[in-house]
C-alpha cells in the first residue's frame, strides 16, 4: 500500500551499569512502567540484556515526549566468576551499543571495592570511544539521606545524582534524571534529535468476529511482500505483530489470532480467546474493531461477542476505531452510512466514543482510512489541555448547568485539571466528593469532548475533595 513503508528509528540509547543489589533492575522497572516493551531484532542488539523504550515524559510534567532506549544489563552471574567479572561481562556488552552509561551505586552502603572497580573499567572503556555517564547515588528515598552523596564525588565521575526509586521523593529523582540526560542529548543534538521529539510507536490491536475481514484488512494494509513479521523467539514482542510507517508515524499492528498466518484450511479454527484479546488490548493504544457489514443489518444485528468485545475495550480505556467491512456488498442508499452509525452506536454503547469507518477489503476501498483514523484518535488519546483553558471553559459551563440545581445541594466545585493522557484523565476538585452526580460528569464530559475534540478516546474522571477554591 502506497504511503506505507518500515523502518525503525534511532533512539538515544542508555546502559545501566553497577554492583550487584545497588538496585539496578529495581530502577529499571520503575522506569519503564513494569513494561517489558520493545526488543528490537536489529543487528548488533543480542538477548542477554533486556531493553525497553520509554517515554520519560511520563514521568515529568513536560508536553514533549522524550523517548529512550534502555538497557539492563540483568543480574546473572556465572559460578566461577568473581562478582567483578561478572558486573564487567555485563557492563562491557552493553557499554559499546550505548550514548551514554548511568552508573547506579548505593548510597546507603557507601563506596564499595566494587563501585571503585566498576569506575575503573568505565574509565577505561571511554577513553577511546568518550561517553558521557551519569552516576546515581540510589536508595536515597528521602531529602535527609542526601548527605550521604558526598563521597561519591570521588569515583570521578561529577556530581553524583541522588536518587530513589522505591521512596516518596521517586518522582524528582528521574525529573533531575531527566534533566541531565536531556543536556546530555543537546550536546549530541543533530543526532538525536529524533529522541526528543520522536513519535512514540502507535500501537494498534485488531479485534473483531471470526470471517469479518480482519486477515484481509491486515493484509491489505501491510502487503505481503512488505511485511516485517517478527518471529525470533526471546523477544518481547508478540512473533505475530507487524510493523508498518504510515505517514512517518511507526505502527504496531497487534494480531490477538494469528491472522497473518492463518490458512484458508485452518482459518475457521480461530475461536475468540477472552485471555487472548486482553492481553493484546493490554499492550495497545488503539482498539480497532472489525465488523461485517452486511451482518448488522441483518436480525442477529450486533453479536454478543461484539459487545463483549467493546466492554473489554473500554474497561481497558483504550482509543477505539470501528470499521464496518464488507461495504462492497452494502446496497447503497442515501442516507445508508448514517443508518449504520446510528445502528452501532446503539448497539455498541460501551465505545460509542468511536468513529466509524467503512471499509472493503476486497476492493481496497478506504482501507488506508483505518491507519488515518487510528492517528487521530491517538491524538485525542494524548490530548492534554492546559488548566487554564480547561476552567475557562469550565466557568461557562458551571453557568449553563449548576450542580446544586440538578439536586445536589450544598455540592460547591471548585476546579478542575487534567491529569493524565491515555486516557485523558480529569480530577474535579469539589467540597463534598460523595455529591457529585453521574448525570453531571456526564453532562461535563459529553462538553469536554465537544469543546476539545476528543472523538476515539475514552475519559477517566477522578473526584478530590479540596477545601478552598483555586480558580
Ligand atoms: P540489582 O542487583 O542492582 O539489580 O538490584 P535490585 O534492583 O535487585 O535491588 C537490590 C535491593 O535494593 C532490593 O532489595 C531492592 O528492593 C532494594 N532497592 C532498590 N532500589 C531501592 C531504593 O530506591 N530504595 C531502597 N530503600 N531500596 C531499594
Ligand atoms: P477474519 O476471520 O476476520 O480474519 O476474516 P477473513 O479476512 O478471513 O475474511 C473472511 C471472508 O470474508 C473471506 O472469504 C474474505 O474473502 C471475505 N472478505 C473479507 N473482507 C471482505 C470485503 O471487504 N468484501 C467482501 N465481499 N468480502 C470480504
Amino acid at each position: 500500500m502506497k504511503n506505507v513503508q518500515t523502518k525503525p528509528n534511532k533512539l538515544f540509547t542508555i546502559a545501566i551499569v553497577g554492583a550487584p543489589n545497588v538496585g539496578k533492575s529495581t530502577f529499571f522497572n520503575k522506569l519503564i512502567g513494569g513494561r517489558r516493551s520493545i526488543v528490537e531484532d536489529q543487528p548488533g542488539i543480542t538477548r542477554d540484556k533486556i531493553y525497553a523504550d520509554v517515554n520519560l515524559a511520563r514521568w515529568s510534567d513536560e508536553d514533549k515526549d522524550f523517548f529512550v532506549r534502555i538497557i539492563d544489563t540483568g543480574g546473572l552471574f556465572f559460578r566461577e566468576e568473581s562478582l567483578f567479572q561478572g558486573v564487567q561481562r555485563q557492563a562491557e556488552s552493553s557499554i559499546e551499543e550505548a550514548d551514554c552509561i548511568i552508573f547506579v551505586t548505593d548510597a546507603r552502603a557507601g563506596v564499595t571495592t566494587t563501585d571503585t572497580l566498576v569506575a575503573k573499567m568505565l574509565r577505561e572503556r571511554t577513553k577511546k570511544n568518550p561517553k558521557p555517564v551519569i552516576l546515581l547515588t540510589n536508595k536515597i528515598d528521602s531529602t535527609e539521606l542526601e548527605t550521604l552523596s558526598a563521597e561519591f564525588y570521588n569515583l570521578g565521575f561529577g556530581e553524583p545524582l541522588a536518587f530513589s526509586s522505591l521512596g516518596t521523593t521517586f518522582k524528582r529523582s528521574v525529573n533531575d534524571l531527566l534533566a541531565r540526560i536531556q543536556e546530555v542529548v543537546k550536546q549530541d543534538k543533530d543526532e538525536y534529535e529524533s529522541s526528543i521529539e520522536k513519535n512514540p510507536q502507535l500501537r494498534v490491536v485488531i479485534l473483531g468476529k471470526p470471517n469479518v475481514g480482519k486477515s484481509s484488512l491486515l493484509n491489505s494494509l501491510v502487503g505481503y511482500e512488505r511485511a516485517l513479521v517478527h518471529d525470533e523467539a526471546g523477544t518481547t514482542r508478540d512473533a505475530l505483530d507487524t510493523e508498518l510507517i504510515y505517514k512517518d508515524k511507526e505502527f504496531l499492528l497487534i494480531d490477538t489470532a494469528g491472522l497473518r498466518r492463518k490458512s484458508k484450511v485452518y482459518g475457521e479454527l480461530e475461536r475468540f480467546s477472552v485471555d487472548r484479546t486482553i492481553k493484546g488490548l493490554v499492550r495497545a493504544d488503539v482498539a480497532v474493531l472489525v465488523m461485517d457489514a452486511t451482518a448488522l443489518s441483518t436480525i442477529e444485528g450486533v453479536s454478543n461477542q461484539e459487545k463483549k468485545l467493546a466492554s473489554l475495550i473500554q474497561s481497558r480505556f483504550k482509543a477505539c476505531v470501528i470499521v464496518l467491512n464488507k461495504w462492497d456488498l452494502i446496497e447503497k442508499t442515501e442516507n445508508i452510512f448514517d443508518e449504520y452509525n446510528k445502528l452501532i452506536k446503539y448497539h455498541l454503547k460501551f465505545v460509542d466514543y468511536a468513529p466509524v469507518v467503512i471499509t472493503s477489503a476486497s476492493t481496497g476501498q478506504r482501507v488506508e482510512n483505518i491507519l488515518e483514523q487510528c492517528l487521530k484518535v491517538n491524538e485525542s488519546y494524548n490530548r492534554r489541555i492546559s488548566t487554564g483553558l480547561l476552567n475557562n471553559v469550565f466557568r461557562e459551563l458551571t453557568t449553563i448547568h449548576e450542580p446544586a440545581k440538578a439536586g445536589a445541594k450544598d455540592l460547591k466545585i471548585y476546579y478542575l485539571t487534567q491529569v493524565e493522557t491515555k486516557p485523558p484523565t480529569f480530577a474535579l476538585f469539589v467540597n463534598e466528593p460523595k455529591k457529585v452526580k453521574e448525570s453531571y460528569l456526564r453532562f461535563l464530559e459529553r462538553s469536554l469532548r465537544q469543546e476539545f475534540d476528543f472523538e476515539g478516546t475514552p475519559i477517566k474522571w477522578v473526584i478530590k475533595k479540596s477545601q478552598k477554591k483555586k480558580v
